[in-house]
């Protein structure tokens, strides 16, 4: 799956890499974004779409942002054909489903889990960090006793189709992410109010096969998800580690109010990474924006990346993002 790419093309690439150059560089400052009126649904991978759909439903029946994140990205959470997610996820290499998630509001209270098994919606039990308790992450076992304690309900989350995935892995318990594999991975939903609000989810089941334990950026608030209600917000897919390494959603937050459009800001943490991480040309990344004014944005490191748009009851499609290495 991967593409091998020449040593002149990599040396090509850096040099345009280290030329670093925003292209809308300079500050715009905050002053001056007028939101636009209306919801605004940014959300990652074709999954996306039925994500969104939900989010839009929740707000057109007068819900918040938050009841619309948390309702969107509960879909694919749901979906037991969706194995990068919630329910169905594919398992660690120990076989056992370990969910990571986060969510964060306007007035930026947040809240998230990593590592909880056995509760198909971890974004719930995120929402419930946020809102029942003073802390911001909950991890593990104390995730688990916390969420059956709010009266989620333990279920089994590995599906026979996920299992036979694992088993099929164990024949050479390779460890490869390979990227975009099935199209979609982690959710992340970026929303936008009709007052201008903004709020976001991500929620994953990592990446398959991982090391029982391993945490990525998803519910890591500055790195899977960052929401600055006078900004914008940002989210992230792909390979954790390397969106870990440069705090990523938090970044592209930072550059927004900096004055990089949301494409751009994407771009530019796309080129950190590239910078950063020597194994960039096997991994994917992808960074979804969407700013105060309602401007939004896309970026990967590799094509093969889409997120679903949704700006209104008939209008909600998927984008083809720009990508850095062709
Ligand atoms: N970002 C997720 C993680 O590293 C995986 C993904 O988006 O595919 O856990």
């Amino acid at each position: 799956m991967f593409n091998r790419r020449s040593f002149i093309k990599k040396s090509a690439l850096f040099t345009s890499v280290l030329g670093l150059q925003p292209l809308f560089g300079k500050a715009n400052s905050s002053v001056g974004f007028v939101p636009q009126g209306k919801p605004t649904l940014l959300a990652t991978w074709n999954h996306g779409l039925q994500a969104n759909a939900a989010a839009w439903q929740v707000l057109q029946s007068g819900g918040s942002i938050v009841d619309a994140v948390e309702a969107g990205v509960r879909v694919p959470e749901s979906d037991p054909e969706n194995t990068s997610v919630g329910l169905g996820g594919l398992p660690d290499r120990d076989g056992r489903v370990t969910l990571d998630a986060c969510i964060m509001e306007p007035g930026g209270n947040c809240g998230g889990v990593a590592g909880l098994e056995y509760i198909e919606n971890p974004i719930s039990v995120a929402r419930k960090v946020m809102t029942e308790t003073p802390h911001v992450l909950l991890v593990g076992d104390g995730a688990l006793q916390f969420a059956l304690e709010q009266g989620f309900t333990r279920k089994n989350l590995l599906t026979p189709k996920a299992e036979q995935a694992w088993k099929e892995w164990q024949k050479t318990s390779e460890y490869k992410p390979i990227i975009n594999i099935e199209n979609h991975d982690t959710i992340g939903l970026l929303a936008q109010d009709a007052h201008g609000n903004l709020a976001g989810a991500c929620t994953t089941s990592g990446l398959a096969f991982k090391m029982h334990g391993r945490v990525g950026d998803s519910p890591i608030i500055g790195a899977g998800l960052f929401v600055d209600n006078e900004i914008g917000g940002a989210t992230a897919t792909g390979m954790g580690e390397a969106v870990l390494k440069i705090a990523g959603s938090h970044t592209v937050v930072e550059l927004m109010r900096q004055g990089y459009a949301p494409e751009e800001a994407c771009k530019e943490a796309v080129k950190r990474i590239i910078k950063k991480d020597p194994n960039y040309n096997n991994i994917q990344i992808g960074f979804l924006a969407l700013r105060k004014d309602g401007a939004t944005g896309g970026f990967a490191l590799q094509k093969g990346f889409n997120y679903a748009l949704m700006i209104s009851a008939n209008q909600n499609k998927l984008v083809d993002a720009s990508y850095m290495l062709s």
